[in-house]
Formats: structure tokens, C-alpha cells, sequence
């Protein structure tokens, strides 16, 4: 896998980037839909704990179920229905966000691999159910988090990947919330227009 700070921003940017503008006009909104969709980013990992709780292992249902479409549109189905429920406008809008979200987690581990370059990744089933064993890609973008063990996660050599990984993606994915805020009709885009009419009315 990438680390989950890859996982969480590529969630941010689906919101960003895809979600309509009602995830945008009201400061506590934003703040849970950018939680929401960084919780959607890192969820097909949810296989480690099932691993742990199941089995003693984290890896023995790693890169499996979780990481396919299959669960990412699921998961979205089951998203727009809940949605849709709380009356939601724009569902379908919705549902195809956390859907991109979640999928975003299952491409970007579909390019992981032992390290940058043309090689091998180390393969997902994104196609589960109908492929059952690992499809790679010929070549790797993302550098794996290597572990043998829960404390081997936190060697030197994965930390250096999750650094990259912070210098890379938070500031893209802060970038992009930034701009998504100021488009017409949203938060930072509104407050903006006030201060201009009351500066202007004080004129
Ligand atoms: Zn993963």
C-alpha cells in the first residue's frame, strides 16, 4: 500500500475536485465532508484489521475483497442510499464521489510496489469477483510501506516514504480545498463578497 496520507489526500482531492457545491457553503460541512472522504480514501485498508481480528495476520486478507471496484461501488450504493434518505439533493453526484474516492485508494495501490520505476507493482484483485488472483501493473508509482510485523511499519525506510509522500500531497490537496472554497457560491467565495459589499457601503 501507499501510506494512508496518500490515501487520505487522494479522497480530499475526489472531494475537491468532483463533490457539488453544497459540501462547500457552511465552515462545519466542509470540515466533516474533507474528514468523510479522507476516512473513504484509506477504507479498502480496513482488510489489515479484519486480518489481525481474524486471523492474528494483518496481510492475510490484504490487497483482496476491499481492493476492488466491486467494494468501492458497494460502498457508494450503500453511501447514496443513506444520502438520499437524509434528503439529499444531487445523490447520484454524491454517490459517484465516494465511489472515485474509494476507487482512487484501490488505483493508487494497484501502482504500488517495492520501489519507484519500470518494474512490476505488487498486484491487487481489483477485479474481484472475477479475477482471484493479484493483476499488477508493468510498471510502480507508489513505493509500498514494507512490514513483517505491527512494529516493522515504523522503520526508517517507510517513514522516508511517508515523508514524500506529506511533502507531496498535502499541499495539493490543501491547494485544492483552497480553490474549491473560493469558486462562485462557496464558503470562502461569499465571505469574500460581504467584505466587499459592506466595504463598499461604508464608502
Ligand atoms: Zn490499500
Amino acid at each position: 500500500m501507499a501510506s494512508p496520507i496518500a490515501h487520505a489526500c487522494l479522497g480530499v482531492i475526489s472531494l475537491a475536485t468532483i463533490t457539488p457545491l453544497k459540501c462547500w457553503t457552511r465552515k462545519q460541512s466542509v470540515f466533516w465532508w474533507i474528514m468523510l472522504f479522507a476516512i473513504l480514501g484509506c477504507l479498502p485498508d480496513i482488510d489489515y484489521i479484519f486480518g489481525l481480528a481474524l486471523t492474528g495476520n494483518m496481510k492475510t486478507f490484504h490487497f483482496k475483497e476491499t481492493h476492488s471496484l466491486l467494494f468501492a461501488s458497494i460502498l457508494a450504493l450503500i453511501l447514496s442510499t443513506i444520502w438520499q434518505r437524509h434528503g439529499h439533493q444531487k445523490v447520484w453526484f454524491m454517490g459517484l464521489s465516494a465511489f472515485i474516492a474509494i476507487a482512487s485508494h484501490v488505483l493508487s495501490d494497484w501502482f504500488t510496489g517495492p520501489s519507484f520505476g519500470l518494474h512490476p507493482s505488487w498486484g491487487i484483485n481489483a477485479f474481484w469477483p472475477l479475477t482471484s488472483s493479484p493483476i499488477q501493473m508493468p510498471v510502480t508509482i507508489f513505493p509500498g510501506i514494507k512490514f513483517k510485523n505491527f512494529s516493522g511499519i515504523f522503520d526508517f525506510v517507510n517513514l522516508k516514504t511517508v515523508m514524500v509522500e506529506f511533502v507531496i500531497f498535502i499541499p495539493i490537496s490543501a491547494w485544492l480545498v483552497w480553490w474549491r472554497l473560493r469558486q462562485p457560491g462557496s464558503l470562502l467565495h461569499m465571505n469574500e463578497s460581504k467584505q466587499t459589499t459592506y466595504t463598499k457601503s461604508d464608502q
